[in-house]
């Protein structure tokens, strides 16, 4: 039974009432870089616009610190990097007519502008980053920009196509957010925000720099209050995975405003919990699982590893290599690189899976067929 009496929060998007979450960790949490800092996660999911958020609000100031040079989610993995800006380009490229001018908010290594402009050649582009790689030059078409919305340079004048991917749900205000991206925006241009899928709990709900977990209700609350209205809100391709795409006009007397989502927010903070409820779990878990067993190979380095090292600490530490057909994908999370075809030489080796639960299975068989004794954790967290 939720009460939302007992709870003084209330949701900053639609002022309604909320109920706390109970996240795995009592006293630290992890950034979606990989990233493990010494805070408690408190996280709140509203019982009308069924949007999460964070209990306390953060200072801007502690998350902005988040964005330094140490943030480095896209040059983590490079390939990994141009892939998913294949799938978001193959997917955005699918909504739009060709537009004139693009802006992209959080543009990381300028990977996506580059495949839209494969298809849009003749349009220029500029793309803002707080966190822009070192490495990465300004191109023909493309500008590049160290910052946020506010150092978007006045000459570079409105913009047809504004996209911000995996953005929002960092900022401090989803509706400032979005009035600063208006701002930006030329007559009948489009505003395409990309953000995890807030009506599916996933592990977002685990990142400590994602301030909010948005739902289709929670975004078109936000756009209200920039002056937007949502003209599509659409779940993304299945190779995308647990994402949302909601498209923004500037909104006039007659904007088309599509029909109230029945959010059935009460259930939906209890699937949150649910969900957070088997990663608090997983630690005892995998150490049921593993009885005395230690020296383990870890299958996967990234995020999903990264997680395991937060929440499942105990576990980790038992973990001696990680290995993976691609070494230069590897996060930096403690234990050595190995690649996989030699781990396979010593067979029976325990091996953690360390990918997303949903490929779990697949994994543990291809394991299996090589002769490891892979331990999977699907059964606890089926997604
Ligand atoms: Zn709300």
């Amino acid at each position: 039974m939720i009460d939302a009496a007992s709870s003084t929060a209330h949701c900053p998007l639609c002022s309604s009432g909320a109920a706390a979450l109970t996240l795995p960790h009592p006293s630290r949490s992890m950034l979606s870089d990989g990233r493990v800092i010494p805070r408690a996660l408190t996280k709140m999911s509203c019982l009308a616009c069924g949007s999460a958020f964070h209990a306390s609000s953060a200072a801007e100031v502690d998350i902005r610190a988040i964005y330094d040079d140490d943030y480095t989610l896209a040059s983590a993995a490079p390939k990994s990097d141009v892939a998913r800006a294949r799938a978001y380009g193959d997917w955005i490229r699918g909504e739009f007519n060709p537009p004139r001018s693009i802006l992209e908010i959080g543009c990381g290594s300028g990977a996506l502008l580059s495949e839209l402009l494969q298809t849009w050649p003749d349009a220029h582009a500029c793309g803002v980053d707080p966190a822009l790689p070192k490495t990465t030059q300004s191109q023909r078409n493309i500008t590049l920009v160290r910052g946020f919305v506010e150092d978007i340079p006045t000459v570079a004048g409105t913009f047809d196509l504004i996209v911000a991917v995996n953005v929002i749900e960092h900022t401090t205000s989803p509706s400032a957010f979005l009035r600063s991206l208006h701002d930006h925006l030329a007559p009948n241009g489009r505003i395409v925000i990309i953000c995890p899928d807030g009506h599916s709990p996933n592990v977002e709900l685990l990142f400590f720099d994602h301030l909010y977990s948005l739902t289709r209700d929670g975004l078109r609350i936000c756009g209200r209050g920039a002056a937007l209205a949502a003209e599509k809100q659409i779940p993304a391709p299945n190779n995308i995975g647990d994402f949302q795409m909601s498209v923004f006009t500037a909104q006039t007397d007659n904007s088309h405003t599509p029909p109230a989502d029945a959010t059935d927010a009460a259930r939906l903070h209890s699937d949150r919990q649910s969900y957070l409820d088997g990663w608090r779990m997983l630690d005892q878990f995998l150490l049921e699982r593993l009885r005395s067993t230690a020296n383990l190979l870890s299958f996967g380095a990234g995020q999903t590893a990264a997680l395991l090292r937060a929440y499942a600490p105990q576990t980790w530490a038992r973990v001696a290599s990680l290995v993976l057909d691609d070494p230069t994908e590897a996060w930096d999370l403690g234990p050595p690189v190995a690649l996989y075809r030699h781990a396979v030489q010593t067979p029976g080796r325990p091996t953690l899976i360390a990918t997303t639960p949903r490929v779990q299975q697949a994994v543990a068989k291809r394991l299996e067929r090589d002769g490891l004794y892979p331990v999977t954790w699907n059964e606890l967290i089926p997604r």
